[in-house]
């Protein structure tokens, strides 16, 4: 089935995100994490691509599992800009084969020596090119704080317009902590004509290698609220899990309450994460 139809039912729907594994001896522990993911019987999973294109083979892998053995709705994430043209068409014949119809369309991070692959530059350029190459739903990335590499969000926002004039059919935010930017990303994109499903990406923090990672990346707003909880909680593992994942249920729960109807957990490889968030949400979801 294709996402796209997912979103356009009037329901809320609840997704997950897995990463490949980064060599094949941890192959069968994230396979594992994986099945058990998939055992929640979300609306659909993502499978992430590593940077690079390194690792395509373990996404296309951990995508088939999804669809075949398991029988949850799959996307799998493809990236260009290390890409050839020949290994774009590559992947999306070995997803077809598997039977995956559902593709996140990324420039992917430019690498830090600067080293591309020059067939493409944006992610519009490969979004165009997989709706020419079959049956594919084909979605894309949004930033709600804006694009670190843009001027500033209302170039972003002409950009991302461009993206779904290609043929993106659905977007997928990068993460945030504070509601409030998402519901006015919402409202701009709006007013910009962009009117395909938004899909509101939470990520529970849950320990604070991941809250170092985050204010590494430029942009991403941390509410007091949010340092409070890493301020009091960030040295107590467990406390700052079950602190982390609490948060990251009532963002969800204020954003289906405000009309967002599609959530996606990036789950990163843990399923007790996953179970927590949809446990807390059990009657939200009925
Ligand atoms: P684009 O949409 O191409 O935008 C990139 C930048 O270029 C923006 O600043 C935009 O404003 C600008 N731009 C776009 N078009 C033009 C134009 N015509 N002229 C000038 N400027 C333009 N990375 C991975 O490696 N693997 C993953 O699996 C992965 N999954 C992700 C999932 C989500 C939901 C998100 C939000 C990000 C993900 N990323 C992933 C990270 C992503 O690859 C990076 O953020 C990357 O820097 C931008 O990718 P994009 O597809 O958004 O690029």
């Amino acid at each position: 089935m294709k996402i796209i139809d997912i979103l356009r039912q009037d329901k809320v729907t609840l997704s997950f995100e897995v990463f490949p594994p980064k060599t094949s001896d941890s192959y069968q522990a994230v396979a594992a994490a994986t099945r058990e993911i998939a055992a929640l019987r979300p609306d659909f999973m993502s499978v992430t691509y590593g940077a690079g294109g390194g690792t395509s083979e373990h996404t296309v892998g951990i995508a088939a599992g999804l669809h075949e053995q398991y029988g949850v709705e799959t996307l799998a994430h493809l990236t260009c800009v290390s890409s050839t043209k020949e290994h774009v068409r590559n992947m999306l014949d070995k997803l077809r084969a598997h039977g995956v119809e559902n593709v996140l369309a990324l420039r992917g991070d430019i690498p830090a020596d600067g080293e591309v692959a020059h067939d493409y530059h944006y992610a519009a350029e490969l979004v165009r090119d997989i709706k020419a190459q079959g049956d594919f739903c084909v979605g894309g990335a949004c930033y709600p704080e804006g694009h670190v590499e843009a001027a500033n969000k209302s170039e972003d926002i002409r950009h991302l317009k461009t993206k779904i004039d290609a043929g993106c059919e659905f977007l997928t935010t990068q993460m945030f902590f504070d509601n409030n930017i998402l519901y006015n990303f919402l409202y701009r994109i709006r007013e910009q004509g962009i009117t395909v499903p938004v899909v509101a990406g939470i990520m529970p923090v849950t320990n604070v290698k991941q809250i170092k990672r985050i204010l590494s990346m430029s942009g991403t707003y941390l509410p007091e609220r949010f340092k409070a909880i890493v301020d009091r909680f960030g040295q107590n593992p467990s406390a700052m899990k079950q602190a982390g994942v609490i948060y990251a249920t009532e963002q969800i729960i204020d954003l289906i309450a405000n009309g967002v109807n599609h959530i996606h957990v990036y789950s990163m490889n843990k399923p007790e994460i996953a179970a927590g968030i949809q446990a807390s949400l059990s009657e939200i979801l009925r």
